[in-house]
């Protein structure tokens, strides 16, 4: 068995069980989709659709249980009890789906498969809610809005919230603060050394500015080398090789980019306290590679917590009285305070972060289960 039968397997098998797997094979459009609703118990499962040609099937199904999982945990988090959403009844469990195969840039071929793809989504009900992820757009969302109702992430002039990716980096900025409160005597940016993995990305892009902006002494690494440029000279950034990025000397390591970064290879060689970014699935093997970090004494952000801006974003188009930025903003900022709480927890317990923060939201979980 190799490493993605045995992680799907784990997922299949483990306590935390899911709730609804769908396979969906269209020959004649070339589509191949997978959806998986991970849990429900807070609400509808809410998560992107992912657009990317994984070599295999099993590899693609292990990135779609493990993205909706981390949504399940994401929005126990970003939608608390505190929330301005949760205020007003609506709250939302985790989903994930994935897309197997090339993106056509046939704009009719595509325009079919996404209207056939929002047709599967009438057939669930509402019980799986999708925006944009890796490899999807806006755009791609507006052309499933015309078959399903059951898709966020829509342009401002259609009631949506846009973008998430600036308001994803919002949010990281806020977790960083709270990571640096944890770590050393002050909140500020000035003067730390950040390096940001990925920093042509949309995420990466908008944090580094947002991060220079405050003071931060920023170093970067891309594979888009022109991209990279052009921002590291917009901002004062130092480049470096896209292998050396998580060896450089700082106070932050910001993965931007992909997931698993944080593995066996790279956490010894690290020289940072803090590693805090707004890449899905930074651990390679989550609970394993958390304590390596805590053992190295580098305070670790778990990703299902630091990046939830733009799933709040997201969300905050379900709030009954339409989406309002400032409401948003609002619970996003809530990222810092619900930070400020984890570190708690972790310090009370001696728990990784990334422990404290399942902690917090599967205790939400089981009290919704108790009450419903
Ligand atoms: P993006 O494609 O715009 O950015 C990724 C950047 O990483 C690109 O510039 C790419 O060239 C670069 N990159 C790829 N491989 C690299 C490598 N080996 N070394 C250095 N750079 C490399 O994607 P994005 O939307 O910014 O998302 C980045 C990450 O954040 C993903 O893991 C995504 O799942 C996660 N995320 C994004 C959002 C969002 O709102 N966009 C929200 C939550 C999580």
């Amino acid at each position: 068995m190799n490493e993605f039968e045995t992680k799907l397997i784990e997922y299949l098998e483990s306590e935390h069980k899911f709730v609804e797997m769908i396979l969906w094979n269209d020959e004649k459009l070339g589509l191949e989709i997978s959806i998986i609703i991970d849990d429900t118990t807070l609400g509808p499962g809410l998560g992107g659709t992912r657009w990317r040609a994984f070599p295999t099937r099993t590899e693609a199904l292990v990135d779609n249980s493990r993205l909706a999982r981390d949504m399940t945990y994401k929005l126990a988090l970003a939608v608390g009890e505190d929330s301005e959403l949760a205020k007003a009844g609506v709250s939302f469990g985790g989903g994930k789906a994935v897309i197997r195969g090339e993106s056509t840039q046939d704009k009719n071929k595509r325009q079919d498969q996404l209207r056939a793809y929002a047709a599967l989504m009438n057939s669930l009900g509402g019980r799986f809610i999708t925006s944009v992820d890796v490899g999807t757009s806006v755009d791609d969302m507006i052309v499933m809005r015309e078959v399903t109702k059951w898709v966020a992430g829509l342009p401002p002039e259609m009631g949506g919230s846009g973008d998430p990716s600036p308001v994803t980096a919002m949010g990281v900025v806020w977790g960083l603060r709270a990571c640096l409160g944890a770590v050393y005597d002050t909140e500020s940016f000035k003067d730390k050394i950040i390096a940001i993995q990925g920093i042509a990305g949309k995420v990466g892009g908008n944090l580094a500015r947002m991060l220079a902006s405050e003071g931060a002494i920023l170093i970067g690494s891309d594979i888009n080398e022109a991209a990279a440029r052009e921002i590291a000279k917009e901002i004062g950034a130092k480049l470096v090789a896209p292998d050396e990025i998580h060896e450089q000397e700082c106070d932050i390591f910001s993965a931007n980019a992909f997931g698993g970064i944080l593995n066996d290879n790279t956490i010894p060689k690290l020289r940072c306290r803090i590693t805090a970014g707004g890449a899905n699935n930074q651990l390679w093997e989550p609970l394993r590679h958390a304590a390596m970090l805590q053992d190295r004494g580098i305070l670790h952000a778990p990703a299902f917590w630091i990046n939830g801006g733009g799933v709040i974003n997201v969300a905050h188009e379900f709030h009954p009285g339409g989406y309002s930025q400032e409401r948003a903003f609002a619970d996003i900022k809530r990222i810092y305070d619900r930070g400020k709480e984890m570190i708690e927890i972790s310090r009370k317990e001696k728990l990784p972060l990334f422990e404290a923060a399942m902690r917090l939201a599967e205790a939400r979980i089981r009290k919704a289960k108790m009450a419903g």
